[in-house]
């Protein structure tokens, strides 16, 4: 089976639609959190997102945009969306967003494999290095695990001898383009496909994953999309013109 992998969409839609046009044909859709936040486009993407299937996980934005957790937490850019957020999802949306589940997920029809926004031991945990791997990999029995919440594409691994993290490197900085990694046997993977909507790790291409369970491949993707119709709606829906000015730089 392929699985499509959607992480991090941030109510962009420009970067969303992109991803879906992008991507190549796929049987599910597992999405990773954080639906909304940062984006001006919340209902349009819940709309879009639910539309995809039923395989969900919550981020911290869900949670923020629909008064689970207190903002005083989130940094003021983040508290700032999300109470913009909050005021903009219609009724239905904010209950929608409000129910989807907490990870870890297992993974219907893909026994060997979870989703998680943070990390499996703590929904809201950041995984960026490899010791931040190494206990949920040494740990989980679950062989693999699909994260976002850093917004990096990539991920780490562990087997009997080795543990190390890995990025996809692409050649170019502004054409579709994919990279493959073929899963090995007894081995411990924690992959994240990237965000959609913001990407951090300085590629302003949207991105998303595939993983092909018959032949363990996963194949990670970027993405060019319409970033001034993103950013545009940021700047017309007055919200911090950082948030729209990030996006151009994948920060
Ligand atoms: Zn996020």
């Amino acid at each position: 089976m392929r699985l499509l992998l959607l992480s991090d969409i941030h109510a962009n839609l420009e970067a969303l639609e992109a991803c879906l046009a992008a991507a190549p044909e796929y049987d599910f859709v597992a999405n990773l959190g954080d639906v909304v936040g940062y984006g001006a486009s919340p209902n349009e993407v819940v709309e879009r997102a639910r539309g995809l299937g039923k395989m969900f996980v919550r981020g911290n934005h869900d949670k923020a945009a629909t008064g689970l957790i207190e903002l005083s937490d989130f940094n003021p850019l983040a508290a700032t969306s999300a109470v913009w957020t909050r005021d903009q999802l219609t009724a239905e949306h904010h209950q929608w967003l409000q129910s989807l589940p907490q990870g870890p997920l297992a993974l219907e029809g893909f026994s060997q494999a979870q989703l998680v926004h943070g990390s499996p031991a703590d929904e809201d945990l950041y995984v960026v290095s490899l010791g931040d791997a190494l206990v949920p990999l040494l740990a989980e029995t679950t062989p693999l695990t699909f994260f976002g919440h850093t917004h990096l594409q990539g991920g780490f691994f562990a087997n009997g001898n080795s543990a190390d993290g890995f990025r996809p490197e692409y050649r170019t900085v502004g054409k579709a383009e994919s990279v493959s990694l073929q899963l090995k046997p007894a081995t411990r993977y924690l992959i994240n496909p990237g965000s959609v909507g913001q990407p951090r790790d300085g590629d302003w291409r949207a991105a998303f994953a595939l993983f092909d369970s018959h032949a363990q491949v996963v194949h990670f993707h970027r993405t060019p999309y319409n970033l001034k119709a993103a950013q545009d709606r940021i700047f017309a829906a007055n919200l911090p013109p950082r948030l729209a000015t990030r996006l151009a730089a994948g920060r």
